[in-house]
This record gives C-alpha cells, sequence and structure tokens, in this order.
C-alpha cells in the first residue's frame, strides 16, 4: 500500500481527485497531516467517514514508534524510532533558548555506506535508504513531542539533516521530505532554515545546485589534505579535495549562500598544529565557516576528543588566519548524541 506521507501536496490533491473525492478533501489531508500532526486517519475529523474509509482501504501512514529516548540536562533530547521493518533509526532536538530557535537533526538512511573511520553509524553498513514519509515522520514526531497533541508551540525552526546516514545518497527520496517539510500549508519549515549534510557526494552537490533552492549545506570535511581524509573518510579516494572544493564553490556561487565545514576534532587524528595551518589555508577565500566539533568518544573505534588547550589552539589558528570558526557547544554529551550512538548501545 502506498505511504501518504510519501506524497507531497499537489500529489495528495491529485490523488484524491482521481478517486471522485473533491480537491479541497487531499487539502484538508495535506493538512491534518502537517498542520495538526494526525498518526491515524480516524483522527482526520472533518473528512466524511466514506473517504476515511476509502484511505483506509488504500493507503497506509508512516508512524514511527518510539523505543528509546535520552534527555540531557540541557534539554536535547535523542529519540530511537523503530520503523515497520523492524529497523531503528534516530533522532535528535536541540534547543537553543538564547536565541529561541527549536532545532532537529534527523536521519536519512539505516546505517551508512560510506565507512568514515570514526563513525559509529558506518560500522554495519547501509541498510537501506528511508522513504520520503519516514524522514518527514521524524519530523512529525519531534514536533508533537516538543509541542503537545496540538502541534502548536513551541514551533520546530530548523532542520538538519545530519543524523543516520548520508543524505545526499538518498537525494530523490531527501528532496521530496524537504518539499513536503518547507509547505507552507503544513510545517512550514523555510528552505533556509534546513540544512542538508554531505560527506562529499560531489555530483549530488552539483545536482542540489541546480535544484536553485536556498537550503544551507554542511561539509563534513574532518581533514585538510588528501592523504588523511582518504584515510579517515574512504568517500575521498572517488571524489578527492580538489574536486569536493570545486563543487562547493559552484554551489555558494550558484546560491549565494555560505557554506559550512564541519571539522570533528579527534584526538591524535586530524587536530595537529600543522592540519589547522593546512585547513586555513585549504579554505582561504572560500565564503564560509568551519564548525568545529570535538568528538564525543566512540570506545569502540579507539576514538578520543582532544584536551582542551589543542582545541583551543586549533580554533585559534583559523581564527587568527581570517577563517570565520567557531566551536560547536556541546549539546548531549552525557546522553550519546554522536551520530549512531544510540542505536548501538541498545544492540
Ligand atoms: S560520518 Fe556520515 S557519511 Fe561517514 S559513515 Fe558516518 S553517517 Fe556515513
Amino acid at each position: 500500500m502506498k505511504d501518504l506521507k510519501e506524497l507531497n501536496r499537489s500529489e495528495l490533491i491529485d490523488e484524491f481527485e482521481k478517486a471522485g473525492f473533491p480537491s479541497y478533501r487531499g487539502e484538508q489531508v495535506f493538512n491534518w497531516l502537517y498542520k495538526n500532526g494526525v498518526s491515524a486517519v480516524e483522527e482526520m475529523k472533518n473528512i466524511p467517514k466514506k473517504m476515511r474509509q476509502f484511505i483506509d482501504e488504500n493507503y497506509e501512514l508512516s508512524d514511527l514508534k518510539e523505543i528509546n529516548r535520552s534527555t540531557a540536562v540541557d534539554g536535547t533530547v535523542k529519540y530511537l524510532w523503530e520503523l515497520n521493518d523492524g529497523e531503528n533509526i534516530e533522532g535528535v532536538y536541540l534547543p537553543f533558548p538564547k536565541s529561541g530557535r527549536h532545532s532537529t537533526c534527523i536521519s536519512t538512511q539505516v546505517g551508512c555506506g560510506l565507512g568514515c573511520s570514526f563513525c559509529a553509524t558506518g560500522i554495519d553498513g547501509l541498510q537501506r535508504n528511508l522513504t520520503t514519509g519516514e524522514i518527514v515522520d521524524q519530523v512529525i514526531k519531534i514536533q508533537k513531542d516538543i509541542s503537545g497533541s496540538n502541534f502548536a508551540e513551541p514551533r520546530l525552526s530548523n532542520v538538519v539533516f545530519m543524523g543516520m546516514g548520508e543524505p545526499l545518497a538518498n537525494f530523490d527520496n531527501l528532496m521530496k521530505a524537504v518539499e513536503i517539510i518547507n509547505a507552507d500549508q503544513g510545517l512550514n519549515i523555510g528552505m533556509r532554515k534546513m540544512t542538508i549534510s554531505t560527506a562529499g557526494l560531489v555530483p549530488e552537490i552539483k545536482k542540489l545546485a541546480r535544484t536553485n533552492d536556498q537550503i544551507g549545506l554542511a561539509v563534513s570535511l574532518h581533514a585538510p589534505n588528501d592523504r588523511l581524509r582518504n584515510k579517515i573518510m574512504p568517500i575521498n579516494k572517488k571524489y578527492n579535495l580538489n574536486q569536493l572544493l570545486t563543487a562547493v564553490i559552484k554551489y555558494i556561487e550558484k546560491t549565494g549562500r555560505r557554506v559550512t565545514f564541519e571539522y570533528v576534532l579527534m584526538d591524535s587524528v586530524n587536530d595537529s598544529p600543522e592540519l589547522s595551518v593546512q585547513l586555513a589555508e585549504l579554505l582561504r577565500g572560500i565564503n564560509c565557516h568551519v564548525n568545529l566539533i570535538p568528538a564525543n568518544p566512540v570506545p569502540e573505534l579507539g576514538i578520543e576528543r582532544p584536551v582542551q588547550k589543542v582545541i583551543d589552539s586549533f580554533y585559534e589558528t583559523l581564527d587568527r588566519n581570517g577563517i570565520q570558526v567557531t566551536l560547536r557547544k556541546e549539546m548531549g554529551t552525557q546522553i550519546d548524541a554522536a551520530c549512531g550512538q544510540l542505536k548501538r548501545n541498545k544492540n
């Protein structure tokens, strides 16, 4: 059966029109799903019984089942959900009381096929892509959790596709989810408030630039030279730093948006003073921002966080060289909020 959450607004309207229902009924269903966050057809109160029956007989509704959650003292919540086929994914809610932002970081795949040496998600490889409905449902579940069943305040303001998986490896499902999350008759989260993260899939970065959407791009860089990047991020052997940065520069030209480079600082892996100088040189002149993230320890992969002196010195070198840089405030470290860790702890 087709999942209702696979359909964007115009597809929903078409679908029901073809079945003989007036177009406003499709709009009403869209509103129920994304303005009210209902998870069952019976809850769509102004939809006639005959149409609800039709929906029940012909469609299913993605519905993630929460099987675990951890809440940190800073308000970060990490969710573990079960999908219909028994696979697990995770998502995180991050409140920023000072700026009033309510952000969420969600998954796009079960597992990941890119095998970065420092990443817990990649350990078991890729199981499968998430469907559009499963991607969108994570946002709905978190919105419902923070606002209660009235689905009103607070509203989620930002969505970051940086949970489990490589978002651009699931391009079509991701972009349809983006369209649904963005629709002003529904969740209404602006394109500029969404960010897609990538480990460096060059053809898809180019494709994303061609969509002309104003969506943010974050590139997981983690190394400033091919030798080290090949070692810790195998995708670099396919698309090296030169190819990656060329695509990123084109993305910036096309969208006019500043790109973020994520750099997870790992003890004795990529945190030396030489590498900080190399990174500053590599990014000089690019309209970008570097987000330094001290690693959360991943014991089974031997990943440790550098001592504070090393972190500060790496930051200062970038700053001194004119690179816009921030040191990510650690949110949720006590709940294992690094990619893939909650799921692994459950297994
Ligand atoms: S860091 Fe990202 S791209 Fe690399 S294996 Fe983990 S989830 Fe995949």
